[in-house]
């Protein structure tokens, strides 16, 4: 392999390169590369499917790309003889490419502490490169030898690791240093270009000869017919364009269903109920709610199967007798609700209620039973322009009515006889639900767009109410608010937040931030100021763990006072994020002397970027005024990837809150959240970094 025969008895033959095709095979590396690293980001992500499924796809990628590479560039190598390739040995030539990719890919998307694990991948990595070259080197057939020259040999080989270990470094800090379009594709170009350098290193190594005696004629230059080998190569690029593309649209899609359609039925669940609360809209329209009745002692005698198909017969009934024009959704366990909107829906939600409680009163055959499905139909409906929350206050009183239990029928609003109202129950049971762990709290994580790193979480309320389900904070709270209960409930929460961070201390995984909502009068009430104290103090805490999250209303109503507070709250070590930011159509002045270290922007400001070119143009001038004014800007509500990647178009330092990541995690589950994001951290604003 490495003697050279006596030179007297054989002619060294000269090879020459067409220029043209080593650029594509340049361009080929880099293309790879480019479509390895776009994948290996996917690893990283939460993704319906397994992180196995990207990393294999990544690893074909990337070792198709450096296979490609070889051969094109063997095309482009031209010689005094012709040359053919042996078909087994350049097909099992890829193999080494592909399973070194895959172990590099494996370690470096894992949380290493030690620069150890990437020296090894490293090394192997660059083993199987160069195994790849040189097996493609085996495939040649041609009339002459071939030695190569040790020290270019092993200069090839080192090259290989080098550029391997530099890109798995690279890799696995991907989430830090690859977060614009532009630095990914420098970083494929130095990977393009390493995997070619050590190529044409290793060609540089090889003397082809052939002896006198067999007097060869080595007039004509012959180039390798790769004809054949270029189509596999494109429609193996395409099958793997096509996949992971298709395997992308997949995922987001899934995404998408999980988080707004009921599992079972496919409906829009409580989620999308939700929002349309929440949208403060006043329209004319019609709300109905369909309760099953002893929709769980079905399940506790028969299991969950009958369960399931009580509320699926339920919808389809509900389907076939609703009137076009209106929407169901799954709201809770036992309910679904009907919305229709204009002048005429209260008359046809009647109609279509009575066929439904009709076809619902007929008895079911089911295996070894008949069952008949109790249930109540109310609804509420108003010719003047109502707001949503109305709508369902109303529906929930009727619910809430003694009649409701005991009738299998529909019933309508009627204001002087439904006189349970939403406000004194949230009024009359606030006290138990603290006590009895009805209320709870979820977080959100907020991540920082240029690090990936966890750089806080929101505290966020939940209701589960044993009669009404779950409350959406958006109902309860301004209730609490206009009952002067929102206090004793905002101690209740710096009471459990303190608590829960003492938790995450304990276990070695403390958050940077946990924020918490203080509702408007409160921020500057000495109260808040003695309750936090004692917390801090009581559980153990920093204080800059905590963050108070105020409203930019409450702060314009008593802006001395508010200024006054703010300042306080900081010398106690507390951060303080003005929520809401732009909602409040005030004066921006203020923005230089109130002290809070955050802004949050609504994300109302978000919605419809980037399709609305407004929008986007707005967008971008608060996150510019923000940083301006040096403080830290948190973007709430981000949902897309594509309102993602307009926000990093704008700026490089924001931080994400929003579905895009996240949704609000019960404490447990946004520990298994980060668990699963391999090298997603906790980060202080001092910069330490602790891994979750
Ligand atoms: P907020 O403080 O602006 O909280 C953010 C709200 O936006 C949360 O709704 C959160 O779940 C939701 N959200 C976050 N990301 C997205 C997204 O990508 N898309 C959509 N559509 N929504 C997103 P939530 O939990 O329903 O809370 C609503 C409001 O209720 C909060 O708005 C806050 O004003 C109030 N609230 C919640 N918990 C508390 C609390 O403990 N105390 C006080 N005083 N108010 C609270
Ligand atoms: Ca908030
Ligand atoms: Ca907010």
């Amino acid at each position: 392999m490495f003697n050279m025969p006596n030179v007297s008895v054989v002619n060294v033959l000269e090879g020459e390169y067409a220029s043209s095709i080593v650029l594509m095979s340049v361009v080929i590396a880099c293309c790879a590369s480019y479509v390895a690293l776009s994948l290996n980001q996917r690893i990283q992500q939460n993704s319906f499917f397994h992180r196995y499924f990207w990393l294999s796809l990544a690893s074909v990628a990337m070792g198709l790309g450096i296979w490609s590479m070889h051969f094109v560039g063997m095309s482009a190598f031209m010689l005094p003889l012709s040359m053919e390739y042996d078909f087994f040995l350049t097909g099992i030539s890829i193999l080494p490419a592909i399973f070194a990719s895959f172990l590099a890919f494996y370690i470096a998307n894992r949380t290493n502490t030690s620069h150890w694990p990437y020296l090894v991948s490293g090394i192997s990595m660059g083993l199987g490169i160069s195994s790849m070259h040189y097996v493609g080197m085996a495939a040649m057939k041609m009339d002459a030898s071939y030695v190569y020259k040790p020290i270019i040999f092993t200069i090839s080989v080192l090259i290989a690791i080098t550029v391997s270990y530099v890109a798995l470094s690279i890799f696995s800090n991907s989430k830090r240093f690859i977060d614009t379009q532009l630095k990914k594709l420098i970083t494929s170009i130095i990977m393009g270009l390493g995997i070619s350098s050590m190529h044409y290193t290793g060609m540089k190594a090889v003397v082809f000869y052939v002896d006198k005696s067999a007097g060869h004629e080595l007039n004509h230059i012959h180039q390798m017919d790769v004809s054949h080998l270029i189509k596999f190569v494109a429609i193996g690029i395409t099958l793997l364009l096509l996949i992971s593309g298709l395997a992308s649209i997949l995922d987001r899609y899934v995404e998408y269903r999980m988080n707004y359609f009921d599992a079972l039925t496919q409906l829009p669940n409580q989620r999308q109920f939700e929002s349309l609360l929440n949208k403060n809209m006043s329209l004319r329209g019609t709300l109905a709610i369909i309760e099953i009745h002893q929709l769980e002692k079905w399940i506790s005698t028969h299991g969950y199967s009958i369960g399931d198909d009580i509320v699926q017969t339920v919808k389809r009934i509900i389907e076939e007798q609703k009137s076009p024009s209106s929407t169901i959704y799954r709201i809770e366990g036992n309910r679904l609700a009907i919305m229709d909107w204009d002048d005429q829906s209260g008359k046809r939600m009647k109609a279509s209620l009575n066929e439904i409680s009709a076809a619902l009163k007929m008895p079911l055959k089911r295996k070894d039973h008949i069952l008949t499905i109790d249930h109540i139909c109310v609804y509420s409906s108003s010719n003047k322009e109502k707001g949503m929350k109305e709508l369902f206050a109303n529906t929930l009183a009727v619910l809430q009515h003694p009649s409701a239990l005991m009738d299998s029928g529909v019933i309508e609003y009627n204001p002087s006889v439904h006189t349970f109202n939403l406000e004194r129950q949230v009024v009359l049971d606030i006290e138990r639900a603290m006590e009895q762990h009805e209320l709870f709290l979820v977080y959100q994580p907020k991540v920082c767009s240029k690090t990936y790193d966890v750089s806080g979480v929101e505290a966020l309320l939940r209701w589960k109410h044993p009669e009404q389900g779950m409350i959406s904070p958006g109902v309860f709270i301004p209730i609490l608010e206009s009952n002067g209960k929102i206090f004793d409930v905002t101690d209740w929460v710096i009471r459990e937040v303190s608590k829960q961070i003492s938790i995450w201390k304990r276990e070695g995984r403390p958050f940077a931030k946990v924020s918490i909502n203080i509702p408007g009068p409160y921020i500057t009430s000495e109260r808040l100021m003695s309750v936090l104290k004692e917390n801090i103090r009581d559980h153990n805490i920093d204080s800059r763990s905590l963050e108070l999250e105020i409203t930019e209303t409450s702060v314009i109503d008593n802006i001395e006072n508010a200024i006054k507070a703010v300042g306080e709250y900081r010398k106690l070590g507390l951060s303080v994020a003005l929520d809401d930011f732009g909602t409040g159509l005030s004066s921006l002045s203020y923005l230089k002397r109130i002290p809070v270290t955050t802004i949050k922007i609504d994300k109302s400001f978000v919605d419809d970027v980037p399709d609305s070119e407004k929008d986007s143009a707005v967008l971008k001038a608060i996150i510019t005024l923000c940083s301006s004014l040096n403080m830290k800007v948190v973007i709430e509500g981000v949902e897309t990837k594509q309102q993602f990647d307009f926000i990093k178009s704008v700026t490089e330092t924001p931080h994400i809150q929003g579905y895009y990541f996240s949704k609000p995690l019960e404490a447990q589950e946004l520990t298994e959240w980060c668990l699963a994001l391999p090298g997603k951290s906790c980060t202080t604003d001092e910069g330490i970094v602790s891994q979750v």
